[in-house]
């Protein structure tokens, strides 16, 4: 069995409930489509809380690109009977008047501390004023004990990271690992959307971020990117970008000694799909 709520007001009961006994809750933010990445949260959420409350919500301020947003993939009843399999206790269904009653534009601008201005925030514009914005909005309204994400989207992770820890938000963000199709592509509602072909192709993605995780020892973090888009930027594939960053600031390095935490990311273009990756060297 799972709580559905559609709306604040049948929500905010739902809350109530469980406040009022003293629940644990844990929150993981989705926006549907769910696979087996998400479930992984789920689970992990409801092991370590009493309550698990997942959300969907496409959220329209973090698409740029209005066809990337109409081609998101929705399917509310899969999504559910997966959430029921993973023991999710709640789901919150809003629509965007729920979440944006004075309308999308009259949002809180949210200090991101530059951590928005590499990478993603280079190709996607807004993308991460949109990601904070809805995150606060929903830890505002349910505010969870705990917030699980997954670091697939690294970047994104960091931010929030920076914005609970900025706004002091009484929640504790958990972060979980990637998980992976068998041929290491990472899974993405996005893969749906790859003949099965290039979805075979696309392991080439993380074999590579592996590899250069192998070669750090003997190779500057230049030259092992140098070996990387010599490896990806190979036909259907486009490389947008590779960096090796440092996993706190975002901000790329020249040398592994500068850096306690260093990430190497990937964006890259396989066909009309746009696919994200990393790896913690
Ligand atoms: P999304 O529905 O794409 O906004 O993702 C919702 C949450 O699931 C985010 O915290 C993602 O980082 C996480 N997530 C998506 N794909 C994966 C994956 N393959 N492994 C782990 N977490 C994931």
């Amino acid at each position: 069995m799972i709580l559905v709520a559609n709306t604040l007001s049948q929500l905010n009961k739902m809350l109530e409930q469980f406040k009022s006994r003293k629940r644990s809750i844990g929150f993981v933010p989705t926006m549907g489509a769910l696979h087996e990445g998400h479930l992984r949260l789920v689970r992990k959420c409801k092991k370590e809380n009493d309550i698990c409350i997942v959300s969907i919500f496409v959220n329209p301020t973090q698409f740029n690109d209005p066809k990337d947003l109409e081609k998101y993939p929705r399917d509310l009843n899969a999504d559910i009977a997966k959430l029921i399999s993973a023991g999710a206790d709640l789901l919150f269904a809003p629509e965007a008047n729920e979440i944006y009653p004075n309308g999308t534009e009259n949002g809180q601008k949210i200090n991101l501390g530059g951590l928005d201005k590499q990478m993603e925030g280079l190709f996607r514009p807004g993308h991460f004023e949109g990601v904070a914005q809805v995150v606060k909005r929903l830890l505002d309204i349910v505010q969870p004990h705990k917030l699980y994400m997954g670091l697939k989207d690294f970047q994104q992770a960091a931010i929030i990271g920076h914005v609970i820890r900025t706004l002091k938000i009484n929640t504790e963000l958990i972060l979980c690992s990637t998980v992976r199709e068998k041929n290491g592509l990472a899974m993405s509602s996005r893969n749906e959307r790859l003949n099965p072909e290039l979805r075979e192709k696309a392991g080439l993605i993380y074999q590579t971020l592996k590899n250069i995780k192998r070669y750090k020892a003997r190779k500057n973090p230049n030259e092992l990117l140098e070996y990387g888009l010599q490896k990806l930027n190979v036909d259907p594939f486009k490389v947008e970008y590779l960096v090796i960053a440092d996993g706190h600031t975002l901000n790329p390095i020249d040398y592994f000694i500068s850096s306690d935490y260093p990430v190497c990311l990937v964006a890259v273009q396989v066909g009309d799909v746009r696919l994200i990756d990393n790896i913690i060297l």
